[in-house]
């Protein structure tokens, strides 16, 4: 039988992403009226393979979210293809308003609405995210292990440097440009000591190698002189989710 549109859901999800779809087959299948309200912007899709996923390693990111939200349809789950733009609180419900001025009222809301990439402003790096360029070499760095990798310093200093000592783990051949990032003693003595190549250079500009499938080159400047060094693939410090990067950090410490 149709639901009622104006009876509250048992659970309104924002964002159907891969966390809110998974939450969404499941909370379908436990009986309860739900429904994913997502404006179609997953982080991970600028990238062609999903890595690391169990069962299904190099699938389409976005294939898998279409099987799962087709899932979740399924078993009873609605999906509205639109933007939340505002969430009020009405004694023990919510009422979500959409960007076309649709109300959905629900008694629990799920916040799944993901984390968006800050990019470090250096020309090309953008069009090469998600092909090229990347943030984990936990989800891509197999594909270039015992390459030539290289980290370009962002905003986030200590993650930048764990994120060089982490990318040895896939190669002995890291090569960081510190891109306006100061290092103290310490750090630049570990670096030796690991064997990691430190370029104290601004990159101005990446682009594709037209040598290789994923090769990257990463142009620098000042206060080397301008000049090319081939990678086969670069990894880039930028926010991440505090859990995120603890995760990492728990994989790694030695
Ligand atoms: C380039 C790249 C490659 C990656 N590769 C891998 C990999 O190989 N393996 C791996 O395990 N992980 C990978 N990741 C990480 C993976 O993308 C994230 O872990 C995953 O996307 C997190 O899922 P999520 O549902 O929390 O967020 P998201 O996937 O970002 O989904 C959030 C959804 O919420 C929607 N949304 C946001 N605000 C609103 C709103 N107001 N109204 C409606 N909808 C809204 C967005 O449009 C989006 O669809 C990669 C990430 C990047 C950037």
């Amino acid at each position: 039988m149709a639901r009622n549109a104006t009876e509250p859901l048992d659970v309104l999800i924002i964002g159907g992403g891969f966390a809110g779809t998974a939450a969404g087959v499941t909370l379908a299948r436990a009986q309860r009226t739900v429904r994913i309200i997502d404006n179609g912007k997953p982080r991970n899709r600028f990238s062609a393979h999903s890595h690391g996923i169990m069962g299904r390693d190099g699938a389409s990111p976005m294939e898998l979210l279409d099987q799962g939200r087709d899932e979740f349809i399924a078993f009873g789950g609605e999906v509205t293809q639109n933007e939340v733009t505002s969430l009020e609180q009405t004694g023990n419900a919510w009422t979500a308003t959409t960007a076309d001025g649709q109300q959905f009222p629900a008694r629990q809301i799920l916040m799944a609405t993901g984390i968006t990439d800050e990019l470090p402003d250096v020309p090309g790096l953008a069009e090469l995210w998600g092909s090229r360029v990347f943030h984990c070499p936990y989800c891509h760095g197999y594909e270039v292990r015992g390459r030539d990798l290289a980290v370009i310093g962002g905003r986030n200093p200590r993650f930048t440097t764990h994120m060089v000592h982490l990318m040895r783990k896939w190669t002995d051949r890291v090569t960081f440009f510190t891109n306006g990032l100061s290092l103290d003693e310490a750090d630049r003595a570990l670096f030796e000591k690991r064997g990691v190549a430190l370029m104290d250079a601004t990159v101005s500009r990446v682009q594709p190698d037209p040598e290789s499938k994923t090769g990257v080159l990463v142009s620098a400047t000042d206060p080397i002189e301008a000049g090319d060094s081939a990678s086969t693939a670069i990894a880039i410090d930028q926010a991440l989710l505090d859990e995120e990067l603890q995760q990492v950090r728990g994989q790694t410490h030695e």
